[in-house]
């Protein structure tokens, strides 16, 4: 791949400003897919990738025991592009001796846990021109005289010193994922330190709720994979903990991975997609919404079910239940009450916007797990910190 950069010592020492063919910003699967293909194709540029986190990570705060992929391994950084490359998962096995034991298992679904060290065996790759540790914070056009744009500017944050880097690119990728969203109801006075987001979970959890036999309260809010993974991992973590999961729809519904629906993931879609007006772009989503938004795993309902199940053959009055499913209803805020515990306002969305269907639960601790929101673009900036959505 690319020509070795001028490294960032170099630049902080001299204040030398970088010149690249290719930044991409963020260094997640996707910017990872990108390095993989340029290699495989040998393509000779100079290419910068900048990420904040200081070592590579995929979904960190998510990688609970024993949660699976949710897609085959097949479609990994290679396979289906080029079957041959040395990037591909299988090839992966090989190089940890695992590919025979990994056959045996005889499934299409890793655990998360497994692909993270695929990811990070992929990454460690191209160590070189991946600059840890640096959050960007703008690109912007450099234009000449006659105003048409020559270049991008990359401004980037050391994440530790703070001490800004300059990079000029003729192209810019920005792959930066989700970002965490949190209702506006529970930001009123900022966030309590109770309300935990699901991409930060494994690693605040064991902070904040140190002692694992205690009776701790606890709300799990969002009927998606990420509060279901929670609600299942929660119930394991703190066996005596009383654990109840709002959902704003009827019930947990299950992901749509069919063959027919599937196809909307095939490689050649992409492009037909692209080239759709926004409008039908936004109709598309919305259609194949059951494949990924608010939806959970078929295996991973049916486990749910079971526990529940053993849970009302072992005690047969509700009201005694350790973990419950509560259905229709919306979290619009909370109150801090005098005795410190979080007391949370609930709307019930089958009555609509009526304030009869509001109703109130007390927690000590509440872990919100909501949606994640793609960043942003503003005209010819990248502003990272706006909150307009592509
Ligand atoms: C818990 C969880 C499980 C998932 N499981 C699957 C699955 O099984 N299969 C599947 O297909 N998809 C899954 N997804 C969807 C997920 O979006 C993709 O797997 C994949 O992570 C998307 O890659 P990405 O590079 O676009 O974004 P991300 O993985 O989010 O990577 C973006 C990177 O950009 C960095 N970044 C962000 N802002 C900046 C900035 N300003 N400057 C520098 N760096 C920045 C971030 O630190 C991050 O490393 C899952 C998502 C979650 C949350």
């Amino acid at each position: 791949m690319p020509s070795k950069p001028a490294d960032q010592s170099h630049q902080a020492a001299t204040g030398l400003e970088d010149h690249v063919d290719l930044v991409c910003v963020g260094f997640g699967p996707a910017s990872l897919a990108i390095a993989v293909a340029l290699h495989d194709r040998g393509v000779k540029a100079r290419v910068l990738f900048t990420e904040r986190q200081r070592s590579f990570k995929w979904h960190a705060g998510m990688l609970l025991p024993n949660a699976r992929m949710q897609i085959s391994f097949m479609k990994d950084l290679a396979t289906l592009r080029d079957p041959r490359s040395k990037f591909t998962f299988v090839n992966y096995l090989k190089s940890k001796n695992r590919l025979v034991a990994f056959t045996n298992l005889s499934t299409f679904l890793p655990l998360r846990e497994e692909y993270n060290d695929y990811l990070t065996w992929c990454a460690s790759h191209f160590e070189q021109h991946v600059r840890y540790g640096q959050e960007t914070i703008s690109v912007s056009p450099m234009k000449n005289r006659q105003g048409t744009i020559q270049s991008w500017r990359v401004v980037s944050q050391d994440v530790d010193t703070n001490d800004r880097s300059f990079i000029t690119a003729r192209h810019v990728v920005v792959a930066v994922g989700g970002k965490p969203k949190i209702p506006s109801g529970l930001l009123d006075d900022g966030l309590d330190s109770r309300i935990v987001h699901s991409s930060a979970y494994s690693t605040v959890v064991p902070t904040i709720l140190a002692d694992t036999d205690k009776v701790y309260d606890l709300a799990v809010i969002g009927g998606g994979q990420s509060s279901a993974e929670i609600f299942n991992d929660l119930q394991n973590r703190f066996p005596n903990a009383r654990i109840t999961l709002y959902i704003g729809a009827s019930a947990l519904k299950p992901s749509d991975d069919s063959p027919f629906v599937n196809e909307i993931f095939d490689p050649e879609r992409v492009n037909t997609f692209y080239n759709l007006p926004h409008e039908s772009q936004q109709k598309t989503i919305l259609s194949d919404k059951s494949t990924n938004y608010g939806v959970v795993r078929p295996e991973l309902l049916d486990h749910i079910y079971e526990s529940m199940y053993h849970q009302r053959f072992r005690e047969p009055h509700q009201s005694k239940w350790r973990c419950k499913i509560e259905a229709w209803r919306e979290v619009v805020g909370y109150d801090k009450l005098p005795d410190g515990r979080l007391q949370l306002k609930l709307k019930n969305t089958s009555s609509g916007e009526d304030t009869r269907g509001m109703f109130t639960r007390r927690y000590w601790h509440l872990l919100g797990i909501f949606f994640h929101q793609i960043a942003l673009l503003s005209g010819g900036i990248i502003d990272f910190n706006s909150e307009r959505t592509l």
